[in-house]
């Protein structure tokens, strides 16, 4: 996308991504700079961050992002310090991208450190999120801006327990959060996106390789035959965060390339009055 297509205009609007030190918050972070928004972006690797700050001067002609650098399942000041410090260096915040979040390899019921895995996932993909929320509401309604939760289609399947019933949980949360913060002009969305390329696999115990053969074979599985990319998200984030979204709050937003729910495949159905 060159800066002379810009289809939306976030000059003087401030965002926080959180997760933007790789895959879709990262993303979502450049794209919202490249939209004319000064952004916060945090992690856990500060490497990574260096990239993306340097990704995101040369997309915005020179906006200089503010990184922070922490652990949001062990660091427990790290939320206010995320919205302080946002609000220190550019004096408001717009858009707040709750994107930071991870599965665990050890989901399973019969894990012997299932409930440390739980505390750790929950810690990162629901408090944090409950957390920013009610820091950030205050700035938000002097903005009238708005939410955007990174949730999941989080296929059914068995051990996913922990991270299933996490962003079960995020989808929850904006739905009541919307209710309560609709008053305050905050609209609050969910985008929940299917498999998509990223650093994703780390989570759940996959190196790249074999992260990127599960992809192979999910890409099969999806009406588009196609997986997604994490700027497939950012399009939809930078749309829901516009006023062309103005309509929307409290949604659960699928970008799945179609995502087959279930694989009926090799199996005979036969179903009577199915005529009309
Ligand atoms: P990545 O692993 O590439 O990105 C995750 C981001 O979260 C990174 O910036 C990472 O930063 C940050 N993060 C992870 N753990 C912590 C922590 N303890 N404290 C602070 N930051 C942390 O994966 P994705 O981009 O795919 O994930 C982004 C979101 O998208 C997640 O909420 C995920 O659940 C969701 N999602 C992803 C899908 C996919 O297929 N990729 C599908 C559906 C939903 P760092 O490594 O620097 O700590």
């Amino acid at each position: 996308m060159s800066l002379t297509n810009k289809k939306y205009d976030f000059s003087g609007k401030v965002a926080l991504v959180t997760g933007s030190s790789s895959g879709i918050g990262a993303a979502i972070a450049v794209q919202f700079a490249q939209y004319g928004a000064n952004v916060t972006i945090s992690g856990r690797n500060a490497e990574n961050l260096d990239k993306v700050a340097n990704k995101i001067a040369e997309v915005s002609n020179g906006v200089k992002a503010l990184q922070i650098i922490g652990d949001l399942t062990t660091d427990d000041s790290l939320p206010k310090r995320l919205i302080d410090e946002t609000i220190t260096k550019f004096g408001r915040l717009d858009f707040l991208v709750n994107n930071a979040g991870a599965s665990t390899p050890n989901g399973k019921l019969d894990s012997p450190n299932l409930m440390e895995e739980f505390d750790k996932v929950y810690k990162l993909n629901v408090r944090s999120i409950v957390e920013l929320t009610q820091l950030a509401a205050p700035h938000l309604e002097k903005t009238k801006g708005n939410i955007i939760n990174i949730s999941s289609i989080v296929s059914l399947r068995p051990y996913n327990l922990v991270y299933g019933s996490s962003k079960a949980a995020v989808d929850m949360i904006t739905k009541t959060s919307a209710l309560e913060l609709g008053p305050k002009g905050i609209r609050v969305n969910s985008i929940n996106p299917g498999a998509v390329i990223t650093g994703f696999g780390r989570s759940i115990g996959m190196d790249n390789d074999k992260f990127n053969d599960f992809l192979k074979q999910y890409e099969q599985k999806t009406l588009m035959k196609r997986i997604g990319r994490p700027e497939d998200i950012a399009n939809l984030a930078s749309f829901l965060a516009s006023d062309e979204a103005v309509n929307i709050t409290g949604s659960i937003m699928v970008s799945d390339n179609g995502s087959l729910k279930y694989d009926f495949s090799g199996k005979v159905a036969l179903v009577t009055g199915s005529s009309s």
